[in-house]
């Protein structure tokens, strides 16, 4: 560590951090200082794929098992995420949906949870601004308002996908996503390989990937195998950070502190250092996932070029979500075989994705180890639940332009791998930790990314939108 104090520390490497720093550097000054404390080490895409294989590789030891970095008090339900440089961008899968609008305001519209402290509108533009850094590949037309293309051609349909999407125009779309449909910035096109957790041809985005240049800009220190535990909160402020790096504690003074460890040790970090904000900690959640398999009569559904080819927006928004869940339906295009001779690929899959709410008997508690938050989660809301009942009343219906022989459910998933909602956004300080740039509502120089910060738990997957929010905070702070 050079200094002793820093212009702005930032805690995790991940998308919430780099999208909140490449931002930050472009209004910086010349003579800023940065410090960026990482728990975790590099470990190249190149060894991972080495690993993945079976190779030794002495990157391998480096970082944590993630199931060993905090207590799960709900052994059927899984949180799943990755550590080190570039955190979960390492293992994600890349499904890159923005929200509709109606997902910033479900209060206002259908009277459940709260609405968001800002709107679809106020981050247009930052969605825009990630899409052409990740390179997306995306349709033409969306069912969500979009000012501008997608950087990148959409991937192609399956059979089922090009019959759905002729009867149901942009509520059934190639799914946007960081997959690259082409070559680009370094990246391969997506073969489809599905594998997506370690990708063998680099196509999708990650942190090691991006060309943002935030981890090599001349004003930023980072600092590898460095644990934050706690933060010195002081009348109003935050001070500074506590980590522990080489068996040793140190302490680094910020102007700016920024938590970007994701929501589970975000939340860990601030109940440490005593934030007895009510809602810190409180809320944990996610989407709810099934598979409908779908078995074809005489069709044989094939052709695609990603693993998730499409996103089916029919069962998402609408006065239904008055009453239950939204749905958003991911058209799958692992390599599903139907055991039956000749009618091997007589099939479709379908991951159905539903909306979760948070509820406070979901929680985050500290433990007598500092760096291992305990994760207690009671299950999914009966809001939850009821979207999944009336989705197996409807999908027959949907599905009627397809030759529907029979439709086989899977049991929910364990982990649909977000993690949501522990220092949730909201206009004021009464309802939630942050507000709308993600700055803490007691704290006012410390920013919570990521999220943990998320008001409600739409279907959508989450990392466009924390990314977007990352650049809205850097953006409308500085
Ligand atoms: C298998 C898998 C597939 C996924 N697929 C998708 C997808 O298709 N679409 C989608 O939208 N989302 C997907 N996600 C979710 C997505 O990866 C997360 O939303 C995203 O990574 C969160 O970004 P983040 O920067 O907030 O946190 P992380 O990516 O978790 O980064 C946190 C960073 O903080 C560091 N850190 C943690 N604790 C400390 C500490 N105490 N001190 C210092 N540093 C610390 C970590 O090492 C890491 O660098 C997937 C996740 C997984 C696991
Ligand atoms: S489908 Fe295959 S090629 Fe495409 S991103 Fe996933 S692992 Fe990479």
């Amino acid at each position: 560590m050079r200094y002793n104090s820093y212009d702005l520390v930032v805690i995790g490497t991940g998308f919430a951090s780099s999208f909140f720093l490449h931002k930050f550097l472009r209004k910086a000054p010349a003579t800023a200082k940065v410090l960026v404390l990482e728990k975790g080490h590099f470990f190249p895409h190149a060894e991972r794929v080495k690993e993945k294989r079976g190779e030794e590789t002495p990157y391998a030891r480096l970082n944590p098992a993630y199931k060993d970095t905090f207590e799960n008090h709900n052994p059927e339900k899984k949180w799943v995420f990755t550590q080190g440089f570039g955190g979960s961008s390492n293992c994600w899968y890349g499904c890159t949906p923005r929200f509709m609008p109606a997902d910033f305001k479900m209060k206002t519209l259908y009277g459940v949870g709260n609405d968001w402290p800002l709107q679809y509108d106020d981050l247009e533009n930052y969605y825009t601004q990630v899409e052409e850094i990740m390179s997306i590949s995306g349709p033409a037309d969306t069912p969500f308002p979009k000012k501008s293309g997608y950087p990148l051609p959409p991937h192609l349909f399956a059979t089922a996908d090009e019959i759905l999407h002729k009867e149901y125009g942009n509520l059934y779309i190639s799914q946007p996503t960081a997959r690259a449909r082409v070559a680009v910035n370094g990246r391969n096109a997506c073969c489809a390989s599905t594998v997506c957790h370690v990708c063998p041809v680099n196509a999708k985005f990650t942190i090691e990937n991006s060309n943002m240049g935030v981890y090599e800009d001349p004003r930023v220190e980072l600092l590898y195998g460095a644990q934050v535990h706690s933060l010195n909160l002081e009348q109003n402020v935050a001070r500074s950070a506590n980590f522990i790096k080489d068996g040793k504690e140190h302490r680094v003074a910020g102007e700016v502190i920024v938590l970007g460890t994701n929501a589970l040790f975000n939340a860990n970090i601030l109940l440490n250092s005593g934030d007895s904000n009510p809602f810190t900690g409180k809320g944990i959640g996610e989407q709810l996932g099934l598979e409908a398999s779908v078995y074809l009569h005489n069709l044989e559904n094939v052709g695609g070029s990603t693993w998730v080819n499409a996103n089916g927006y029919m069962l998402y928004d609408g006065e239904h979500r008055k009453e239950y869940a939204a749905c958003l339906m991911e058209s799958n295009n692992a390599p599903y075989y139907r055991m039956e001779r000749g009618k091997w690929r007589h099939i479709a899959n379908f991951r159905m994705v539903f909306e979760g709410l948070p509820e406070a008997h979901n929680y985050v508690a500290t433990t007598s180890d500092s760096m291992r938050p305990a994760v207690h989660y009671k299950g999914p809301s009966e809001y939850t639940l009821r979207g999944v009942e009336k989705m197996k009343l409807k999908l027959p219906e949907i599905l009627a332009c397809l030759p529907v022989e029979k439709i086989v459910y899977g049991k929910p998933f364990d982990s649909e791998a977000h993690i949501l909602g522990t220092t949730r956004m909201s206009a004021n300080p009464t309802e939630g930790v942050v507000d709308k740039h993600l700055l803490h509502h007691q704290y006012r120089n410390l920013f919570v990314l990521g999220s943990g910060s998320f008001t409600t738990y739409t279907p959508s997957n989450p990392t466009l939108t924390l990314s977007a929010l990352s650049l809205y905070a850097a953006d409308n702070s500085f």
